[in-house]
């Protein structure tokens, strides 16, 4: 380690990345946090913002606002290209600039994952996946746009592909998905248009498994089928898709024609792996140490959903709660090391239960062995949700839209941003030619 004061360089400032800065926020070190998005985004929510109930404001805040009282870490935005561990160097693009190589004592990979689409990359042009808030305002545009496009349609038989909403995957976020888009036909459209009837539109869920929610009890998930099912939700289970394109979505065997296909099924890991050289999982997930290290480099750490570790046998699932936890065990241990103070016990991780909400007021949460659903649940769903929020203002801001859009039905985003220009973000062929007449009453 070099003489000065030592420098941690953190790549990523998500859950397990920013976890880790505020952990050293009072270590004698330089820290150096890179990000490629100038904020800190609030994953679970995106969902929200993809189906207009918050804005993108509402679930992101500027990590260098989160960390602007740090006075001992520098925020600088770059995309990082690769790590050279022998000599301790990361690489990374800037606004500007590409190829910039920033040393590091310490080094904490907290890339986070991005979407897969199991080998069937030419999926995502038709499907696109929600992992940013530039994805979730382009499947806003899309749903939106659909009612819109179905509003000014002469011919009724096409309006049931513009409102046939498809969701791949029904995990939490495709569960979350339908709840929310069903609610927003119900309660958001249903009186605003004068052709076509929102509450006509199809939502399909999509699974090859036998059940939605798989990581919850058999119980669990049963309850919440019966709440999508109540909501109008079309759950199809057992069946993955063959085929998706811009027509809509092929489902053992069975064509279902629809212009909005969303994917919320898979997820890889980012590429920290290949950059260190170093094990991974058959997911590509790095394998790490018990202390979060990797093999050979005790100044390396791996965090979140770029790592796998074990616990009883079975990897530590990709959830916010593992990347915080990591991240301030890895900012804690490091802290240590550098005050030349005994470092802590292995990672122990500390399963706090799983929640996933399904339309308003009903969530599911599992901890442990107990279970609850309905509206309980969901109050400790809201409340968790809050607490994590990045910032005491998004805090505030979202209880607030939250509360009116419980008592009005109203949504608080239903904005079309970049209607004109959205040759690029809608690929969708239009259905109705420019030139034909339309009856208006
Ligand atoms: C739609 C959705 C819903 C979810 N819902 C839940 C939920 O309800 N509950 C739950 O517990 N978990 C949920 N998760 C999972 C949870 O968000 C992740 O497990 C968590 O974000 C992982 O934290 P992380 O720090 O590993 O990665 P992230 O939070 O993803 O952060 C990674 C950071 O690294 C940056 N980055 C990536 N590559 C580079 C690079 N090359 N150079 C520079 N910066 C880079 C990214 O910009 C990002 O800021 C959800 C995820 C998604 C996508």
């Amino acid at each position: 380690m070099s003489e000065a004061v030592p420098r941690v360089v953190i790549v990523g400032g998500g859950f397990g990345g920013l976890a880790a800065a505020r952990a050293q926020r009072k270590t004698n070190a330089e820290v150096v946090l890179i990000d490629r998005q100038n904020h800190h985004l609030f994953q679970p929510l995106l969902y929200q913002v993809a189906t207009s109930v918050l804005n993108p404001g509402q679930i992101a805040s500027p990590i260098r606002e989160i960390l602007r009282k740090q006075r001992n870490t520098t925020v600088l935005l770059g995309e990082v290209t690769g790590v050279d561990v022998d000599r301790r160097c990361v690489f990374f693009d800037a606004v500007d600039r590409s190829g910039i190589a920033v040393e590091y004592d310490y080094l904490i990979l907290a890339t986070g994952a991005s979407h897969s689409y199991f080998g069937h990359d030419e999926f995502a042009q038709s499907a696109p996946g929600l992992k940013s808030l530039a994805d979730a305002v382009s499947i806003r545009n899309r749903v939106l746009l659909a009612f819109e496009e179905a509003e000014t349609e002469e011919d009724p038989r096409l309006h049931r592909d513009l409102l046939t909403f498809v969701l791949v995957g029904a995990g939490p976020t495709g569960v979350e998905m339908a709840g929310a888009l069903a609610e927003l036909v119900s309660n958001a459209l249903r009186s605003e248009f004068r052709r076509i009837d929102p509450t006509s539109a199809r939502i399909i869920l999509i699974d090859a498994g036998s059940r939605v929610l798989a990581t919850f009890s058999e119980k669990l998930s049963a309850a919440a089928r019966r709440r999508l099912e109540k909501l109008g939700v079309e759950v199809r289970l057992g069946h993955g898709v063959d085929h998706i394109d811009a027509d809509g979505v092929v489902v053992g065997g069975e064509r279902i024609a629809s212009k909005t296909v969303i994917w919320t099924a898979g997820v890889a890991p980012s590429p920290a792996g290949t950059w260190l050289k170093a094990a991974t999982d058959r997911a590509g997930r790095v394998r790490v140490q018990p202390d979060l290290t990797v093999t050979g480099h005790p100044e390396i750490f791996v965090l979140g959903d770029t790592a796998s570790l074990d616990r009883d046998g079975h990897p530590l699932p990709g959830v916010a709660q593992v990347a915080i936890q990591q991240g301030r065990y890895a900012g804690t241990l490091i802290h240590r090391r550098i005050g030349r103070k005994p470092t802590p016990p292995p990672f122990r991780y500390f399963d706090k239960g799983n929640l996933a909400v399904v339309g308003k007021g009903f969530a599911v949460l599992q901890s442990g062995r107990v279970g609850l659903s309905g509206f309980l649940a969901w109050m400790a769903w809201a409340a968790v949700h809050l607490e994590f929020l990045a910032q005491s203002s998004l805090r505030v801001s979202v209880f607030v839209q939250w509360v009116w859009t419980y008592l009005t039905g109203q949504r608080g985003s239903r904005l079309i941003v970049n209607h004109r220009g959205s040759a690029t973000d809608d690929p969708r062929t239009p259905l109705v030619s420019q030139h034909r007449s339309m009856r208006v009453r």
